[in-house]
């Protein structure tokens, strides 16, 4: 089968390798799509991301959806020839935060394209023709829904754990800076949580326009205007109930941070470039309640939910693909979505 290897900073060489046979309680499946997350750029950019750092070549990608092909005898829960998503995160089931119902912070969590940390082996990506994952993450999606959509549950359900972990209450005033896949991800299902001001902030017009279409209230370019102020003069001086922070950079931790109301919640969601990030101390005078977000809480069902919703049509996430590659063109995918080129916000690598 095919696989895209990155072998260095910015390359990547399309390798042909044995394709994989699914161990005990695992499934085989032939992937269809696979977007380009900004982790992956991270990878592409830096060769990691914090400690973890990527040995050449190897594979990355885990935002995925595919067919089951094949599977260990002793597997129940999906047929061959069944649509899922990929639920990328296998965490250990046993250590204490597993057991606690958060196995997203599993430190032994064995994550489809990601290097290894002191605690777990690095697993290959899902830049290939197949995979093997174990069937528990395999989740059944309708034969309605689309590979794409499929393959966007994962990036939907990291904004899912973070409303989860927020707790939006109808009416809530939320502002969300930076609005790339995942901020406007927040949008949406900011909105679908019942928030009623959304704030949402960009460099880039066409994604302030993705998200005032997709439930933006009012979007701020920091080019134009000084986004915390403009978010004082209409919130009348309260500032936001909920801000999150979705791009990883100094500025919009900064921003987050100021536009939180006294007593208000925050959600870190975005990656950050350098190894440091600072903030002002002053924001302890407000008192907010910050939460970081490590991508989706599996044992709360998150993918699930999110396909649930897909498939009642209460939840529309296509028009977030811009951009669709074969696998042969990887390349040229990850230089648009690196260069913010061509208005890219998710590039879809279809497989198949
Ligand atoms: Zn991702
Ligand atoms: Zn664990």
């Amino acid at each position: 089968m095919k696989a895209a290897f990155l072998t260095g900073i910015k390359r990547i060489e399309i390798r042909e390798i044995e394709k994989p046979v699914p161990k005990k309680s695992e499934v085989l499946i032939k992937l269809k799509a696979v977007g380009i997350c900004g982790s992956d750029i991270h990878y592409y950019r830096a060769g990691k991301i914090g400690t973890q750092v990527i040995k050449y070549p190897f594979i990355i990608g885990h935002e995925c959806s595919g067919i089951i092909e094949d599977m260990a005898g002793d597997v129940t829960n999906v047929k061959i020839g069944q649509r899922v998503a990929v639920e990328p995160a296998v965490s250990c089931g046993t250590c204490e935060f597993c057991i606690d119902g958060r196995p997203n912070i599993c430190p032994r969590v064995k994550f489809l394209g990601t290097p290894a940390t002191s605690a777990s082996p690095a697993i290959d990506g899902a830049f290939r023709e197949y995979i093997t994952i174990s069937a528990d993450n395999a989740i059944p999606v309708a034969d309605k829904i689309s590979f794409d959509e499929a393959a966007l549950t994962e990036v939907m359900a990291i904004a899912v754990h973070s409303m989860d972990l927020v707790k939006i209450n109808k009416g809530d005033t939320v502002a969300v800076f930076g609005s790339g896949p995942i901020g406007l991800a927040v949008v949406i299902m900011a909105k679908l949580s019942g928030a009623s001001n959304i704030f949402a902030t960009d460099l880039l017009q066409n994604r302030l326009e993705m998200a005032q279409k997709l439930g933006a209230t009012r979007v701020i370019n920091p080019r134009e205007k000084d986004v915390v102020n403009e978010i004082y003069k209409i919130t009348e001086g309260r500032g936001v109930d909920v801000a999150f922070e979705a791009a990883g950079k100094q500025e919009t931790i900064e921003h987050s941070f100021n536009a939180v109301r006294i007593g208000g919640r925050v959600s870190v969601i975005g990656i950050p470039e350098t190894d440091k990030i600072y903030y002002s101390p002053e924001i302890r005078r407000k008192e907010p309640v910050i939460y970081h977000v490590r991508r989706s809480n599996h044992a709360n069902k998150d993918v699930e939910r999110i396909v649930s919703l897909i498939e009642k049509g209460m939840l529309k996430v296509k028009p977030l693909v811009t951009h669709r590659f074969p696998l042969e063109k990887i390349e040229k995918a990850f230089d648009m979505v690196d260069g913010y080129k061509d208005g890219v916000i998710k590039a879809m690598i279809e497989i198949g």
